[in-house]
């Protein structure tokens, strides 16, 4: 049973524990005493929820600052903690935060193992109002349950199996991929005004990588795509038929032309925009721009044709960059010439950068650490505070923020800023939303 996924259950004495992993296990609670610390011993029991087998680990308590026996104990229960895919923190709802319950969760925000806060002992609604105090931890919104009556633990249950790693067994079922003999083909779509140099440039991009799959049955109705494989992993580049079989553009295929690109965006997980620099920003392109970060992927900028600029003719166009579309952050932007391959190279790892941006995953833990300083070196105005923070969804980073008000827009902005930076999400479009608590 190594390599199956491991959950620890953490927590003080008398919290609830060895009722709750009994009750996971579907043992009738027995063997359960009212002393603190009884359950010393670090005991790992095989556990199943949604056809997920798992070993659940009961890491007997957490006594810091105790004896010698406790410390021991303390040591055991990091390294469960460590070595865990998930942990449980199981707190007394009943009796609320304590000091004990504090240091165990100092410990928590500093690793990146996902963490469920277990508020147990909530035997009924009447109880509910309790969690909101910890929630204080910083940890997220804690999931109320009784280990005891069972009251719950289904839920709890689901949750711990979606923060599983993907199931070797299930992945060919998932991804449904023909193409995909490696691990994952990223989807980008290339997209801009007719004569902007976009089949010239993917048949430079593709010209130089070795193994090229044309004729992809497309992602989009009726479409075409084509698959490569390079270092970064498999691309698939999206509706490329037109770009291969160049056809004499006329007005009706332009205006075709740009409707599939547009809805090839949507289902692509990066998109380049490619303009010609010859021409400045157009507001054309300022459109596309719009468009595509509308539908939330991270965007490169590809300002093409450099190679007939002139210094001032650059300075320009950079200038138009930062007017017409400041919207776009710091999306990366990249000068090539499709025509001599100038920079071109440049283009796969600013793709791989502003894909595993896209896909960031910031464990709560840290996001809340974030969230406190940011609030302490400025904080909202009127008294509104962040209660906590988890990130939602991934692709693109959706962050949700629990507040006790409405917070204005500008502080949100700041947020938004100091997640960028802290985390390294310069160029991926970032959800933020705010929800009322308290
Ligand atoms: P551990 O030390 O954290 O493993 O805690 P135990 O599982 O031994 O439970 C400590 C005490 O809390 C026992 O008396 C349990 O019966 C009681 N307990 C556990 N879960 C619940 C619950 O959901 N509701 C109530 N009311 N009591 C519970
Ligand atoms: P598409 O309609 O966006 O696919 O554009 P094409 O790739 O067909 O290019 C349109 C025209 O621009 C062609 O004549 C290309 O040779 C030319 N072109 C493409 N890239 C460059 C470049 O980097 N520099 C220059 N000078 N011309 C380019």
């Amino acid at each position: 049973m190594t390599d199956l996924p491991v959950v620890a259950i953490v927590g003080r004495p008398n919290v609830g524990k060895s009722t709750l992993m009994n009750r996971v296990l579907g043992k009738r609670v027995a063997i359960v005493e009212e002393k603190p610390g009884v359950t010393r011993d670090r005991k790992e029991e095989l556990a199943e929820w949604a056809g997920r087998s798992f070993t659940l680990v009961d890491t007997g308590g957490w006594m810091a600052g105790g004896n010698q026996l406790d410390q021991k104990v303390s040591r055991q229960s990091e390294a469960a903690i460590k070595s865990a895919d998930v942990v449980l923190l199981v707190l007394d709802a009943t009796v609320g935060l304590t000091e004990e319950d504090e240091r165990v969760t100092k410990l928590l925000r500093r690793i990146d193992t996902p963490v469920l806060v277990v508020a147990n002992k909530v035997d009924d609604t009447s109880h509910e109002s309790l969690i909101w105090e910890l929630m204080g931890l910083g940890l997220g919104e804690p999931i109320s349950l009784s280990a005891l009556h069972g009251r719950g633990t289904g839920d709890l249950l689901d949750r711990i199996v979606e923060l599983f790693p993907a199931d070797p067994d299930d992945a060919e079922l998932e991804s449904g991929d023909a193409s995909s003999d490696g691990p994952k083909t990223t989807s980008i779509a290339l997209v801009g005004r007719p004569n902007v140099g976009k089949s010239t440039l993917f048949n430079r991009l593709i010209g130089e990588e070795r193994s090229v799959v044309h004729d992809m049955p497309g992602t989009t109705r009726d479409s075409v795509d084509t698959v490569v494989e390079t270092e970064f992993g498999n691309l698939r580049f999206v509706d490329t038929a037109g770009m291969r079989r160049k056809s004499k553009i006329d007005e009706d295929t332009e205006y075709f032309s740009m409707v599939r690109a547009l809805q090839s965006v949507d289902t692509a997980d990066v998109a380049l925009l490619v303009i010609d620099a010859t021409e400045g920003i157009t507001h054309q392109d300022q459109r596309l721009a719009e468009r595509i970060d509308g539908a939330g992927c991270p965007i490169i900028v590809v300002l093409n044709k450099w190679e007939m600029l002139d210094e001032e003719a650059r300075k320009e166009v950079m200038y138009q960059m930062g007017r017409m579309l400041h919207f776009l952050g710091e999306a990366a932007v990249l000068r090539i010439s499709a025509l001599t391959g100038r920079g071109v190279h440049r283009l796969l790892p600013a793709l791989a950068d502003a894909i595993s941006q896209y896909e960031t995953r910031v464990p709560t833990g840290k996001l809340n650490e974030m969230l406190r300083r940011a609030q302490q070196a400025q904080p909202a105005p009127h008294g509104g505070r962040i209660l906590y923070g988890t990130q939602g969804a991934t692709d693109p980073p959706t962050f949700t923020l629990f507040a006790n008000k409405d917070l204005p827009s500008s502080y949100l902005r700041y947020i938004e800023r100091q997640i960028r930076e802290t985390f390294g999400l310069p160029a991926t479009p970032v959800k933020i939303r705010v929800r009322r608590r308290g």
